[in-house]
């Protein structure tokens, strides 16, 4: 007999107008979670010694998305502006790498980003096709210290949340279930979840965990640090428990002829990362490591939603284009 895995039945997020009553006051509840959350969080980075820096929509350099196992882009958004192609930015990596290098060693950015999802995402619950990423990078850092600043911001958070947002997580039933975690997440590497999971190691590694865990060495993007001897990738994903994953981040390559090696490898077009290969050609480019959270998936976990366009005052569901 054939074992079929039951996919859950979920409701998709509607537009502020389609609401009703009871609606209307859990969107608010998990809006205020969103704001405590924002001030929370951004409050940790400014304290911490990072700089805020604002993000910008239309580069000719953004995030290729390629190659990463995780990416389903239906369409990528591209304009001439002043006789230049731009793209809208699907992540500020490039920039990050970039600033962080030059004036602002310690940076962090709530980043808008654009990835057109294809439509049969819209009921994963975790995909949007706008969503805003807490994007920050540390120069001369290391996995280890992004672990650290990871791990205490969210312990903070949490633990702040249940003391003051007590009413707010009743409404939404999360008062018992959301527990502070506690230090030091534990690290699995990805090759041995593939060994113990199979292909969908994500959602079962999601579904079997209590607290939240590390992923490590999970092949993906240039930028992300590959030792080339061991085959290793100096990477990381954040999971959390009944959710999945919620961060990603790594150290970074900086040096020329493995950047450049990487852009060829992956056979990404070279012309959009022209100022990144030409500054870490000049030595210009410094070691860095950083990650960016996913507001919404952060939010949409702390909240217990089914979707995470929940989370949003206007739903990105991927293949659904509302007025607003
Ligand atoms: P990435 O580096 O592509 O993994 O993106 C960083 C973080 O942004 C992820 O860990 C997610 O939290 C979030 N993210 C990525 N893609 C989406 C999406 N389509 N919808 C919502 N959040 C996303
Ligand atoms: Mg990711």
């Amino acid at each position: 007999m054939t074992t079929q895995k039951t996919v859950p039945l979920i409701e998709l997020p509607k537009s502020l107008d389609q609401l009703s009553a009871s609606e209307i006051e859990r969107k608010a509840c998990i809006g205020k979670i969103m704001t405590y959350t924002l001030r929370n969080l951004t409050g940790k980075f400014v304290d911490s010694g990072f700089q805020w820096l604002l993000p910008v929509a239309l580069s000719q350099s953004t995030d290729p998305l390629w190659p990463d196992p995780g990416a389903s882009i239906e369409k990528r958004i591209e304009v001439d502006i002043y006789g230049k192609p731009v793209r809208t930015t699907a992540s500020m990596i490039i920039h990050k790498l970039i600033a962080s290098s030059i004036a602002y060693p310690k940076l962090f950015i709530l980043s808008p980003n654009i990835r057109i999802e294809k439509a049969e995402r819209a009921k994963t619950g975790k995909h949007i096709y706008e969503f805003t990423q807490l994007d920050f990078e540390a120069r001369d850092a290391t996995s280890k210290d992004i672990f650290a600043l990871v791990e205490d911001a969210l312990i903070g958070l949490v633990t702040s949340l249940k003391r003051d947002m007590k009413t707010e997580l009743t409404t939404l039933c999360r008062c018992d279930t959301i527990k502070v975690p506690k230090k030091s997440f534990k690290i699995y590497d990805k090759e041995d979840l593939e060994t113990e999971y199979g292909a969908d190691w994500e959602t079962e590694l999601a579904a079997s965990i209590k607290d939240p865990v590390w992923v490590t060495n999970i092949p993906r993007e240039f930028y992300d640090f590959e030792d080339f001897k061991t085959g290793k990738w100096d990477n990381y994903d954040l999971f959390l428990p009944q959710f999945g994953e919620v961060l990603s981040g790594a150290k970074r390559e900086w040096e020329y002829s493995k950047i450049f090696k990487k852009i060829e490898r992956d056979q990404v077009k070279k012309e959009n990362y022209s100022l990144l290969i030409k500054l870490a050609k000049e030595g210009k480019i410094k070691p860095s490591a950083g990650a960016g959270i996913g507001m919404e998936r952060l939010v949409g976990w702390i909240a217990g939603v089914q979707h995470i366009a929940e989370t949003q005052p206007f739903p990105r569901v991927p293949g659904t284009v509302h007025q607003l």
